[in-house]
């Protein structure tokens, strides 16, 4: 079966910096439903139209076709008075940005009472090579349709 609109897509994936560097791997193959629902890049979509299992390809996004541009209006420093103990450097944590959105915020550094905080996404701004492989492609359920996405052992529980 080959990968068109409301199929749905099983495979695994690695993600490399343009240096090479390892940075996100599948620990399990993860299923997604093909066709423009926003679950994944578009880009990596694209690659993927009309193929089928077996499929192997390296897929090169651009920040702007991945995780966007680095935003340097999303570092911010906050007293540390105002966190929990234990606070450390390469600690995430959720809060709010400006416009109330929920965001994950890195902890870059901290420097006597003031925690500096990085609400970029950590691949933000990088240029990434998506090795990807095809492992199951089948016909998505009208529930899974309806839904947006794709159900069962890799997809979305509810
Ligand atoms: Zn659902």
């Amino acid at each position: 079966m080959k990968i068109e609109k409301n199929t749905a897509v099983t495979l695994t994936y690695q993600v490399f910096e343009s240096t090479g560097k390892l940075l996100e791997a599948s620990q399990e193959p993860m299923s997604y439903l093909h066709g423009g629902y926003g679950n994944t890049f578009a880009k990596l979509e694209a690659a993927l139209e009309g193929q089928q299992a077996g499929y192997q390809a390296t897929v090169e996004l651009q920040p702007a076709d991945a995780f966007g541009e680095r935003n340097e209006a999303l570092l911010q420093s906050i007293p540390k008075k105002h966190f929990p103990p234990g606070v450390k450097v390469g600690g995430q944590l959720e809060s709010r940005d400006d416009a109330g959105q929920p965001h994950v915020f890195t902890v870059l550094k901290i420097k006597g009472d003031t925690v500096f905080l990085d609400g970029n996404h950590p691949m933000a701004g990088k240029t990434l090579r998506f090795a990807l492989k095809v492992l199951e492609v089948r016909a998505a359920s009208e529930e899974e349709i309806a839904h947006g996405h794709v159900h069962g052992a890799h997809g979305h529980h509810h």
